[in-house]
């Protein structure tokens, strides 16, 4: 389905209300819809590019991680076919991995951790189930695409919390990952799971329409349950209740560059003014390798988004471009096109089915991408101050290995004490000297940054969390492992 048609299986609960932001974007052209790999037709039949298949072959991921054996891969449309395969898992011994779009790339896309594995396909599990504008929510199941909420919501009051990553990737894959969107933590986006366990049964948690009042309030009253469903593999979600946010009126995203000789004062005025309140707790900074994507290398870039009211947007506007003036913020303000049409879009909530930003970013399309380039990423949560930015980066770089080249570093501020480090090496995949050279780095960027005291919050399939010693949270996810999935139905997964 293109993202412009609307989904008649769609109830909206209430008439989308036209929007006050300006639809100031004219098309995209045409040709931005593919990568160099899709135009010149060498991986992808043209036949081949309506659909965006999950993976090419099982195994062929964009990390180059050892091939997982697969039992099998088992495509369910219906929950009720999610029950079956549930069910039948508990009967043929080979364990479920269930994966949304199965897009996490750098992380292992759809390969489960272990041998053997059953992988369920849930992107044919497709449909926008309902959209309340006025109490902001949609219930999705796990094939809704970002990019397809975003185009739902077009011309309503609501937008959804994009990531930076493809517009192609799934709304429920974000969440169960805790992913990091332009607005906010994806984890404040989640309000209910729908849910098929171990046993075959199918149940739900946290807020659903019809139960708890009707006001959207994720942890509804006593135990809250969402959040042991995600980075869990404890249960297979098939729909999700997603907070849906008030699309502002004005959304403007300054571009900022750091300091040249001294990028970790800038750090610390971003990091002040979130304290203060100044601006929201969701600027992004990227290191000199990933400003690249904005036309500013060799350089540290911060975006800061003001959104809002539209006075408050240009009264907010005022004050920060007036505290630039003070060499000591250690920040000035970088081109205009370092935040271009494309960045305004993202932040304002709005769907791009040409995947702009994510083309630029890697230089491939999102069916192309676990073929075409080789990526690994490492995703460490550090303090949010200059000097801790400083000792990553370094530390980054000790770490690499051979002839990998530097990686390029986003770091997402999600509040104003963290920063997540989103560290992301590009290879040849090819090449298997750089292959083998990437992992090694990876390796030992988990090593260097456990010993710094920076861990990472999202990992990938050969470097699984493990439970912290044998102390009592052990012993209680132990025993919350067996009464929901005593006989290893489905797959022990990263988490
Ligand atoms: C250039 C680039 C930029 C990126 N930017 C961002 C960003 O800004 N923010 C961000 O958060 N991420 C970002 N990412 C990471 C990544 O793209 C996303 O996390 C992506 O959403 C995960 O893929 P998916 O949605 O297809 O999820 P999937 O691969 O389908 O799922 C992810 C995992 O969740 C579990 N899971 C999925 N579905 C189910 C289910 N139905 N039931 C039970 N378990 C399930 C499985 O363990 C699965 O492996 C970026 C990546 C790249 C390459």
């Amino acid at each position: 389905m293109s993202f412009s048609e609307p989904d008649p299986r769609v109830r909206v609960a209430d008439e989308p209300r036209p929007t006050d932001v300006p639809q100031m974007h004219p098309p995209v052209p045409a040709q931005a819809a593919a990568c160099a790999v899709c135009l010149t037709g060498s991986e992808v039949s043209r036949q081949d590019q309506g659909a965006l298949s999950p993976q090419p072959k099982p195994g062929v991921e964009a990390g180059r991680f050892r091939t997982r054996t697969i039992a099998k891969v088992v495509r369910a449309t219906t929950v009720a076919q999610v029950t079956a395969a549930v069910r039948a898992a508990g009967t043929d011994g080979s364990a479920l991995h269930p994966v949304s779009t199965g897009l996490n790339w750098g992380l292992g896309s759809r390969s489960p951790v272990l041998d053997g594995a059953t992988v369920l396909d849930l992107s044919g599990l497709d449909r926008i189930r309902e959209s309340d504008i006025r109490r902001g929510y949609a219930i999705v199941e796990p094939g809704v695409t970002q990019g397809r909420l975003a185009a739902h919501l077009a011309g309503t009051s609501r937008i959804v919390n994009l990531t930076g990553s493809s517009q192609h990737t799934s709304v429920i894959g974000g969440l169960l990952e805790r992913g990091v969107g332009l607005q906010r933590g994806r984890t404040d986006d989640l309000a209910g799971l729908e849910l098929v366990l171990a046993d075959g049964t199918t149940t739900r948690t946290g807020w659903w329409p019809g139960t708890a009042g009707t006001v959207v309030r994720p942890h509804g009253r006593g135990p809250s349950l969402n959040h042991l469903f995600t980075q869990s593999s404890w249960a297979v979600v098939t729909a999700a209740v997603v907070r849906l946010l008030p699309r502002p009126a004005a959304v403007r995203v300054l571009p900022m560059l750091l300091d040249e000789q001294r990028p970790e004062r800038g750090v610390d005025t971003l990091r002040e003014w979130t304290e203060k309140g100044l601006i929201c707790p969701n600027a992004k900074i990227y290191d000199p390798v990933a400003a690249r994507t904005y036309g500013t290398p060799g350089r540290y870039l911060a975006h800061v988004c003001l959104a809002g009211d539209q006075d408050l947007v240009r009264a907010a506007t005022e004050i920060i471009t007036g505290r630039l003036g003070d060499t000591k913020a250690g920040l000035t303000l970088g081109p205009e096109a370092a935040a271009d049409r494309w960045v305004q879009q993202a932040y304002a909530g709005e769907a791009d089915p040409h995947d702009t930003l994510f083309l630029r970013k890697t230089g491939h399309c999102a069916r192309c991408i676990d073929r075409a380039r080789g990526l690994l990423l490492f995703l460490p949560i550090v303090p949010f101050e200059g000097t801790a930015v400083r000792r990553a980066a370094a530390l980054t770089r000790e770490c690499l290995v051979g002839a990998t080249t530097p990686p390029g570093i986003t770091m997402n501020v999600l509040d104003s004490d963290a920063l997540d480090h989103v560290v992301t090496l590009g290879f040849p995949p090819e090449n298997p000297t750089a292959v083998r050279d990437a992992h090694r780095t990876l390796d030992r960027l988990h090593d260097a940054f456990a010993r710094e005291g920076f861990t990472v919050y999202r990992t990938d399939i050969d470097h699984p969390l493990t439970p912290v010693g044998t102390g009592p949270e052990a012993v209680l996810r132990d025993r919350l492992e067996r009464a929901l999935d005593p006989h290893g139905v489905l797959a022990r997964g990263r988490h």
